[in-house]
């Protein structure tokens, strides 16, 4: 296909559409919109699976507005799993709304209700999120008798997020007759059945696995313990500098990373739930214009962060789904972009890891953090021992060859009994020795070796 065959000027749309588009300046329809649009624009249902960053929210709008009227009542519902996502969905559908004379408005909590009240009724498209949905619904306020568009916007994050009542609570209250779209980054089971459910033979893409799994970020990970989780980011923000998203499991944590990150002179902010809503949009908003390049977040609130030129996605702690660690590192490499998504991974959440690459069907590779940022490492036995809570040193004698019983002997002057220790590979004054956890940092200290240095094992080399 020629280069300018793909352009949106080709694509048979609105005239109010295309100045739309190159008022915002888009040319050439992403790989999501190439495949979906013209489909959508015959009136099928559609079921795409597409990642966040693909392009995918113009892949429904472009429909949407090619078809809504105005001055009618709301003809197009758009529900998202967060506020982030409904206000970032919203700001899209303005500006190619403003092009068509079409009113848009995002409806989600902790924002002012009187005032979504007062739009409502020249409005035709909405984004919101189920539960203010629901409430406006219940009111009286939003009426969805005319409605020609239903989309379903990250969908299993929104089944995740236990919303599936909800949304089938609001579709029983929707005409029949109406285009259902249906977008989520991973297809679990659940999201067919409800397709399935309500969807009339649905056209069903897939985007490629490479775009599934983010293109264009390189993946990695760090073996590294809790203690030295702060070390290693530190060296990360050192010695690549960018423009970070990092993720922790817990509001929480969330919070006290970016206090501590603070703490040692990082320009870093916080979001999560516990924040009001203008706190969020507040940082987010300082995030996208570049004043804060480090941004902590959750993964709720992380939802809907539309940063083009974000560098590095952390992950503090590693997700526990594989579908959290996908949209995670679909905030980085958006477009054509390069990104580069780094997992801290302890000992004990290798398996965390490996499921991960299961799902993703390719490896994750391993980083190792040569320079030391401004938080210096520390020593973590906890993190090098085995299965079994041994902690292996390698070791030299200063005064010559001894036997395993003499050893032992003098070990147990330091308090390390004969069963707690394992003495192996004795060579003339040269050897292993393995030791329980707990009593790891005594070895350091006899004063028999002449030298000894702690096996620093991955635990997946185990
Ligand atoms: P989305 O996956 O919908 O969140 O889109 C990711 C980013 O790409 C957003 O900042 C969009 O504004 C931008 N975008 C979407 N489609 C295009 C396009 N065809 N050309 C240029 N930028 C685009």
């Amino acid at each position: 296909m020629s280069d300018d065959k793909q352009r949106f000027k080709k694509m048979s749309l609105d005239r109010d559409t295309l100045s739309a588009l190159e008022a915002i300046d888009f040319e050439k329809p992403t790989e999501v919109q190439k495949k979906s649009i013209k489909p959508a624009l015959k009136g099928n249902d559609m079921i795409v699976q597409a990642r966040t960053g693909s392009g995918k929210t113009h892949s429904f709008l472009i429909p949407i507005f090619e078809d809504i009227e105005g001055d009618k009542g709301v003809e197009a519902i758009v529900l998202t799993p967060t506020r982030e996502l409904a206000q970032q969905v919203e700001k899209e559908a303005r500006n190619i709304g403003k092009h068509h004379d079409i009113n848009t408005l995002a409806i989600y909590g902790g924002s002012s209700i009187n005032r979504q009240i007062k739009q409502l009724p020249k409005t035709s498209f909405v984004a919101g999120t189920p539960g203010r949905v629901m409430d406006l619904m219940r009111r009286g306020n939003l009426k969805l008798d005319k409605l020609s568009f239903f989309v379903l916007d990250e969908a299993d994050r929104m089944l995740d997020m236990g919303f599936l009542e909800d949304i089938q609570w609001i579709m029983s209250r929707t005409p029949k007759e109406k285009q259902i779209m249906l977008y989520s980054a991973t297809m679990p089971y659940k999201i067919v059945k409800l397709a399935n459910e309500y969807m009339n033979d649905p056209v069903e893409l897939k985007l490629s696995e490479d775009d599934i799994s983010a293109k264009g970020v390189s993946q990695h990970y760090v073996s590294v313990g809790r203690r030295n989780k702060l070390s290693a980011l530190s060296s990360l923000l050192d010695n690549e500098p960018g423009r970070y998203l990092i993720f922790s499991n817990t509001r929480k944590y969330t919070q006290i990373l970016a206090d501590r990150l603070r703490n040692y002179g990082y320009k870093a902010h916080s979001l999560h739930g516990d924040m009001s809503q203008s706190a969020r949009t507040k940082t987010m908003n300082k995030f996208k214009e570049g004043k804060i390049d480090i941004l902590v977040s959750t993964d709720v609130a992380s939802r809907g962060i539309d940063v083009d030129d974000i560098t590095h996605v952390v992950n503090y702690d590693i997700p526990k789904y594989e579908k959290d660690y996908v949209h995670r590192i679909g905030r980085t490499g958006r477009l054509d972009k390069k990104g580069k998504a780094i997992t801290f991974v302890s000992r004990d959440e290798m398996e965390f890891l490996e499921r991960i690459e299961e799902f993703l069907e390719s490896e994750i590779t391993k980083l190792e953090i040569e320079e030391e940022g401004r938080v210096k490492h520390r020593v973590d036995y906890h993190h090098h021992a085995d299965l079994f809570g041994m902690v292996a040193f390698e070791f030299s004698l200063n005064g010559g060859s001894m036997t395993r019983w003499d050893l032992e002997k003098k070990m147990k002057k330091y308090g390390i009994k004969p069963e707690e220790a394992t003495i192996k590979d004795l060579k003339e004054d040269e050897g292993i020795v393995e030791v329980v956890e707990s009593k790891a940092e005594r070895i350091p200290r006899m004063d028999f070796f002449d030298s000894v240095k702690l096996l620093e094992r991955d635990p997946r080399e185990k």
